[in-house]
Parts: C-alpha cells; structure tokens; sequence
C-alpha cells in the first residue's frame, strides 16, 4: 500500500447516469411492450463483448445487435430496418439520459478537493464521450477509459491499471466507484485500488466481501474518502 487515496475512478452507466432507465424507456417506445428487456440486455452484453474482443466495431454491432433481437423475437429484418431502429431507440434514448442528484454535486467536491477523477466504462463506443459532455461533466473528468476502445472490460485488471496510469497514481492510491459489486468494486480491488460499491437500490445481504466499501449514494463518497479512505489532498 503507499499511502491514502489520491484519485477517483468511476463508473458511468447507473453510476454517474440513470442508464438502464432511459434504455429501457427507449426500447418501450420502439416495441410498444417493455417484455423483452431481459432479451436485449442479454444480447447487448455478448454484442459488447465481441466488441471489446476486436471482433466487430461499435456501429456494426449496434445494428446487427438490433437485428438479432428481432430475430429471437421472431421477425427479420434486414441491415437498412436494423438501422433505422436502433436509430429510433438511440434517439429516444438520448434525450432520456439524466444524472442523478448526487452526481454533480460530487463531481464538484472533488474537483474542488484537487481529486484528480477518470471514468472507467465498459461501453463499447466514443458515444460516452458524447453522454458526459452533452450532461455537463466533460469539465470535471480527466480522462475517459472506454472498454469498446481499449479491448479489454472491467474486471479486466487491465482497464483499471489503464485507468491509474492516465492519472499518474499508483492503484493503491485510487478509489474505483461503481455500482456493479463484480464488475466494479472486486474488480477494482482485485487489481489493487480501493474498491467502492454503489449500491443505489438493494439492501445489503450478508457481509461486504473482503476489502470492499458500500455507499447507497454518491452524497456519501466524500465522507468516506476522507475517513475511511484516508484522501490525501495535494
Ligand atoms: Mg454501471
């Protein structure tokens, strides 16, 4: 260990961004039902992963993504459909996409408190980009690791350590904040920095596995970087 925290990392999609809601509000619109949420997610996770893998590139996935799920649902479409689709879902998707309460007024604590902060997302495109400048955070971040860019995801110790580099810091010396218990916060303490679990909406069940911190809000980052993580402020 060489001493307190020094850096953030954080998580983007349900973490920074209300996501999932806007995802699925968009896929409603483009359905008309909101049954087959489970069926996308699932399709979008192995889709992201041929693309982390150098498989496909990030807009080829998105229409063939779109055209297997119309499949599974028992209808083909052909290349032009799917993209004319996902272009109505990405749409209404966009102008979905919030923060949540917490997220500037943290954003601004540690800027304020000198916390240099880098977003670690496992994303497949430059699009993310795109959601934290249109949502105002662009000026508070100091560097963007995208998973779809990067070829390799979270828990991948490979985006973390990514991650610490971009921001010149040691990972014993960054706290990772997301609101995946695997992908986020052991994944992050498996690759040496303080991991952090964003845990918005469930009870905590049991004991935190090792080594792991839990917050239900970002509000509660700040205390807990300075008492329980020991943040050093340069
Ligand atoms: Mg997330």
């Amino acid at each position: 260990m060489t001493g307190g925290v020094r850096a953030v990392c954080l998580d983007v999609d349900d973490t920074l961004v209300a996501h999932t809601a806007s995802a699925r509000a968009a896929l409603h619109l483009l359905l008309g039902h909101d049954n087959a949420w489970s069926l996308w997610a699932q399709i979008t996770d192995e889709q992201v992963t041929r693309v982390v893998a150098g498989e496909v590139d990030s807009d080829t996935m998105r229409w063939q993504r779109t055209q297997e799920f119309f499949s599974c649902l028992g209808e083909f479409i052909d290349a032009a459909e799917a993209i004319r689709r996902e272009d109505i879902r990405v749409r209404a998707m966009r102008a979905g996409w919030d923060l949540f309460d917490d997220t500037l007024p943290c954003l601004e604590w540690l800027r304020a408190a000198g916390v240099r902060i880098a977003v670690v997302t496992n994303a497949s495109g430059s699009y993310q980009r795109g959601k934290l400048a249109n949502l105002g955070m662009a000026e508070f971040i100091d560097g963007v690791i995208i998973a779809g860019e990067l070829g390799a995801a979270k828990p991948d110790p490979v985006i973390f350590h990514t991650a610490c580099a971009l921001l010149g810091v040691h990972p014993g010396q960054v706290a990772h904040i997301g609101d995946r218990l695997d992908l986020d916060a052991i994944g992050a303490r498996d690759a040496g920095l303080r991991g952090v679990w964003l845990n918005r909406t469930e009870p905590v069940q049991g004991e935190l596995p090792h080594g792991i911190s839990v917050i239900s809000s970002l509000a509660e980052l700040p205390e807990l970087l300075v008492c329980d993580l020991d943040l050093v402020v340069s």
